[in-house]
């Protein structure tokens, strides 16, 4: 293939400031309730329960973690919780999903208590992590994981995807969802990699924003069939130095302004109305427990007015865990006096046992709980639970797992999924014997991920039966495809068995995959992907078949020694319980894949750069620079279609300081089927203050190209669009020379700096 990669070069004639975005104003009270007349009236005691949130577990039959099931309320407990410990906010389900009908019972419940033994009627707060799609509720739609939803470069379809996500949340009676993930994904490592936006800034800032919108809504407060967003995890927790979950971060002043807080800003602009706090530590302190963050930089510098609740038990292990506090009472203190509005205790009543006795004691002040209570209360306005907190009347969701739901899944994953090799293998004919094979091949389980009807979504149990596993989906389009597995995720099986129908097939599809898992359980050793896995590919080369590879994973495992033995190569991420009907319209032909990955895929465990490293990241033991050579870069991303980009122009090299300037482009479809394609813009700067990346995105739009069309693409440049933070931590641009660089998926793959 031709390669066709654009270098213009841009002066900027003057620096400049980098201009602030707009930003969205919060919700205004859509309803009557004086949230100022009502802390008047409130106790010590009620304002400290307002700051508490418990686990469902808490208010159940049964033990924590140990419920009876069927799951039900038990109602002394939820009377401890209400009439005695005020609490303002319930979160999370048993241990796994349940139908609406028992959210409705359990919520119902909860409301009824709260308005009939709460002596001032506030309605309790419901949270949930609906990851991708409502994931505990059992029939629901779900999406990819957050990563492939980033592959798509497709905004709209992150933006359909949580307004469908809210929706079937909603049903529930649940208004409250903690999402999206806005840290970025910089390390591979990390076990929670697949719920990010994937490695870039202005990906997770878009993506995040369109995420917050669609839940949200446009109104300025969301209406009954949207939620609150929960942006998180505030911030730098993705940075962990190992990857490890919730273990230290060290990152500069300038770094967490240039990459971690872009996303979270995005979705301040856009209104989220609370925030997550990062669990981990940054440069030793922490962040339940730093004040610069939480208070100086998150709301006097980000201007965010909405409500923060910290992570799981994270205000106990300031002690437990950090050391940074003698005792629990003291945690509490420090959260408290750096800026958290609510605690996710969530197991037990200490927190406000403590938080009260602080206030008794003079050591934390009243009106620093009205600041807290005030947000909180203000919160529950907006949602409209003062008017009405009960869960709805099913009708009015008919569309609840609907058949147009799962479409929007579907075509989600259809734009996620990204080819990676292709030597013409594909797309297969749908009359060829097709063997499938490998441990993701016919299992749900693998293809959902984490955050699945349960935590960890390893369950086969929970699986929906009436969804297609990758095997099911191709054998409904072609009738000639049989299925072996031959390995699983960490053993080789039957390979005698695997190499005799492989003698018999045409094409052999391998599904590789590891574990679905998320925070520490996700912990890994190796990146690598497993042994055996490499193993059953070795063994099926010998087989003489074209062997395609597909991969369902967490993160990208390193599979360095068989992509060279493979005919092509597909990346599926976790496309959810719709993502085999869209793999196996890919892998036929009735899908143009048009995914590009959100992140660097590595080729070396040692070798972990993202695309914008510095350049002297690039120097390699021979001193040439080819040290960024990773397996697949960021953007890169095959179609079935040759797309040729020509006729670019800039329409002025010289940029001044306030104005703007134009880049164009065309890109034709020079295939025979219609296809998509995402132009990624991005910008070098020849000299700057602080040593400039190699490469930064800038821009990207996505566009329809029909067969034989060709379709214009126009960017706006502006001199914000070239910044960088300073050593002062300004955004800047500094005047002097620039690259423009667009590329199509050739040159993406050979570029060298
Ligand atoms: C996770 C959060 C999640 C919370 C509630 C924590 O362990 O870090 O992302 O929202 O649990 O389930």
């Amino acid at each position: 293939m031709k390669k066709s990669i654009f270098v213009l070069s841009l002066f900027l004639a003057l620096g400049c400031n980098a201009q602030k975005a707009s930003k969205k104003t919060l919700p205004v009270s859509a309803t009557p309730v004086d949230i100022e007349t009502l802390i008047a009236q409130m106790t010590i005691e009620e304002k400290v329960g307002q700051m508490t949130q418990i686990n469902l577990d808490v208010v159940c039959e049964g033990g924590i973690y140990k419920l009876v099931e069927p799951h039900h309320i038990e109602p002394a407990k939820l009377q401890e919780a209400i009439a005695k410990w005020h609490v303002g906010s319930v979160l999370n389900c048993g241990g796994h999903a349940y139908p609406l009908k028992q959210w409705h019972e359990i919520i119902g419940e909860i409301q009824r208590v709260a308005s009939a033994q709460g002596r001032l009627k506030i309605p309790i707060l419901y949270g949930i992590d609906a990851i991708h799609g409502a994931n505990y509720m059992m029939g629901s739609t779900l999406f990819p994981q957050q990563l492939g939803q980033a592959a798509t470069f497709n905004p709209e379809l992150v933006k359909r995807g949580a307004q469908i996500t809210a929706y079937e949340t909603r049903a529930a009676g649940i208004p409250w969802n903690f999402s999206p993930v806005l840290d970025v994904g910089r390390n591979p490592n990390w076990s929670r990699f697949f719920e990010t936006y994937g490695e870039d800034p202005l990906v997770c800032a878009t993506m995040g924003r369109a995420c917050v919108e669609g839940y949200q809504g446009q109104s300025t407060t969301p209406d009954a069939t949207h939620v609150a967003a929960c942006m998180k995890h505030f911030l730098g927790y993705s940075g962990a130095r190992t990857g490890k979950d919730r273990t230290p971060a060290i990152i500069s002043d300038i770094e967490l302004r240039q990459i971690y807080m872009p996303s979270f800003q995005a979705a301040i602009n856009e209104g989220a109305m609370s925030v997550m706090i990062n669990s981990g530590e940054i440069n030793g302190i922490p962040v339940h427990a730093n004040p610069a963050i939480l208070t100086q930089l998150l709301r006097n510098e980000m201007g965010f007015n909405g409500m923060a609740v910290t992570d799981w038990e994270d205000v106990m292990k300031l002690h437990q865990i950090h050391k940074v506090t003698a005792n629990n009472k003291e945690s509490v203190k420090a959260a408290v006096d750096a800026g958290i509005d609510m605690c996710m205790v969530p197991n037990d009543f200490e927190f406000a046992r403590h938080l009260i006795e602080l206030v008794k004691e003079g050591k934390i002040t009243e009106a620093r709980l009205n600041e807290s209570v005030r947000r909180i209360l203000i919160m529950k306005r907006d949602l409209g639970l003062f008017v009405n907190a009960m869960p709805p009347a099913l009708k009015d969701f008919p569309d609840f797992g609907s058949v147009k739901h799962q479409q929007a899944a579907r075509e989600t994953a259809e734009e996620s999924i990204t080819l990676l090799k292709n030597d013409g293998v594909l797309p297969l004919s749908k009359t060829a014997k097709v063997l499938v094979c490998g441990p993701a091949a016919n299992s749900l389980t693998l293809i959902n991920g984490a955050w699945t009807r349960t935590w960890q979504g390893t369950d086969a149990k929970w699986e929906n039966e009436s969804r297609n596993s990758i095997y099911e989906a191709m054998l409904a389009i072609n009738p000639n495809t049989s299925l072996v597995e031959g390995c699983t995720l960490d053993s080789l099986l039957d390979v005698k068995e695997a190499m005799e129908k492989a003698a018999a097939s045409d094409v052999i599809v391998i599904c590789l995959s590891e574990l679905p898992s998320t925070e520490k359980p996700g912990d890994i050793e190796d990146l690598a992907m497993p042994a055996a896995q490499r193993e059953f590919v070795k063994q099926l080369r010998a087989s003489g078949k074209p062997l395609v590879l597909v991969l369902v994973e967490n993160r990208p495992r390193i599979i360095h020694d068989i992509v060279p033995l493979c005919n092509a190569v597909t990346m599926a991420y976790q496309p959810g319980d719709l993502g085999s009907d869209a793999l196996a319209r890919i892998l036929f032909g009735d899908v143009n894949p048009s995914g590009k990955l959100p992140f660097t895929y590595p080729a070396h465990e040692q070798s972990l750069l993202t695309y914008d490293h510095k350049f002297s990241e690039t120097l390699d033991p021979k001193f040439g620079n080819t040290a960024y050579s990773p397996e697949w870069p960021f953007g890169f991303g095959m179609s079935y279609s040759t797309l040729s980009y020509s006729n670019i122009k800039l329409s002025s090299n010289e940029l001044k300081g306030t104005g703007s300037i134009t880049v164009s482009m065309d890109v034709t479809n020079r295939g025979k089927m219609d296809a998509k394609e995402s132009v990624l813009l991005f910008t070098r700067d020849h000299v700057a203050s602080i040593t400039p990346s190699v490469r930064k995105l800038r821009k990207f739009e996505k566009k329809n190209i029909a067969a034989g069309a060709t379709v214009n693409f126009t960017f706006e440049i502006t001199a914000a669009d070239l910044s960088f933070i300073n050593k002062d931590l300004k955004s800047v641009t500094e005047a002097g020379a620039f690259d423009i660089i667009i590329g199509d998926q050739v040159s993406t793959l050979n570029y060298i700096p």
